[in-house]
């Protein structure tokens, strides 16, 4: 794997930055992840335009979009694979070991791997832990995730592939890497910016392709839900068919059957030429 680190290409062995960069040390960076189809990255404009508005909320400064673009082109350019995941990265820089940012720069770093595709439908799990949708890091696409890891550990011993979060007044929110969709009565909805959650780039797609709304809903609506889909940047629209202990049905339902399709033959489209 060659890896684009701070200017240049590098073989992955060779691909460091400093133990006191502050994205290491304090988890101050953002990034973006954005999904390559036979090199070609999907939405790569509004995975930019978020990574500025991540690194403006965590001030940092912000990325060079040209310098960016090129760092992608050479790293799809140099790891050939059918479908990938691109890992942008923006790192606040050499710091001193405490929390004071320092003064060594930030760090970009971009990385692509390949991944096979996600399978249609999984099972979620709901936690116990809440989004703080007052927060500070609200909408930012931080490299604070380690709240997510230990969330998608407890889904994964329970047999799931994601996990659910409340926010703080109990409204269902997001999932550790995802948006979620709910389909009541044939309509579908999904939680509010608002709730916490964080603006996906699936989410805003399937919200304009679906027609579905945007709508503050409370996390029993698990309960009662005909169906459940998730969408992210890996996943397109995956359906959910088992929610905790809850079967929902043996397969993708009507409407979420639809919104795949629509994903599928619309995502085609490179929205990035
Ligand atoms: N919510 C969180 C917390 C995420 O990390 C992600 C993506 O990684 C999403 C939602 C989905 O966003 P997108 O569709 O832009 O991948």
């Amino acid at each position: 794997m060659r890896i684009w680190v701070n200017g240049r290409l590098r073989d992955a062995d060779d691909a460091r930055l400093s133990v006191l960069d502050h994205g290491l040390t304090v988890g101050d960076g953002v990034f973006e992840t954005v999904r390559t189809s036979q090199g070609r990255p999907f939405a790569l404009t509004r995975h930019l335009e978020r990574l500025t508005r991540s690194a403006r909320g965590l001030g940092l400064p912000e990325p060079d979009h040209d310098e960016v673009r090129r760092a992608v082109a050479e790293v799809v350019a140099a790891n050939p694979v059918p479908l990938g995941r691109l890992r942008i990265t923006c790192t606040g820089g050499l710091s001193p070991l405490g929390s004071d940012r320092g003064t060594g720069g930030p760090s970009l770093v971009v990385a692509l791997d390949g991944v096979s595709r996600r399978p249609d439908a999984t099972a979620v799990i709901t936690v116990p832990w809440t989004r703080n949708e007052r927060g500070a890091l609200v909408g930012l696409k931080t490299t604070s995730y380690a709240e997510n890891v230990v969330a998608l550990a407890r889904a994964r011993e329970r047999g799931a592939s994601e996990a659910l979060f409340p926010n703080t007044v109990g409204r269902l929110c997001e999932g550790t890497g995802s948006n979620v969709f709910v389909v009541l009565g044939g309509r579908v909805h999904t939680p509010p910016v608002s709730s916490g959650c964080l603006a996906g780039i699936t989410r805003a797609l399937a919200v304009e392709w679906t027609g579905a709304e945007e709508t503050d809903l409370p996390m029993e609506v698990l309960a009662e839900a005909d169906e459940v889909f998730l969408t992210s940047t890996l996943r397109d629209v995956q359906a959910v068919l088992r929610i905790d202990d809850r079967e929902l049905a043996p397969e993708p339902g009507p409407v979420t059957s639809k919104a795949m399709r629509v994903f599928a033959e619309r995502s085609e489209d490179d929205l990035d030429p």
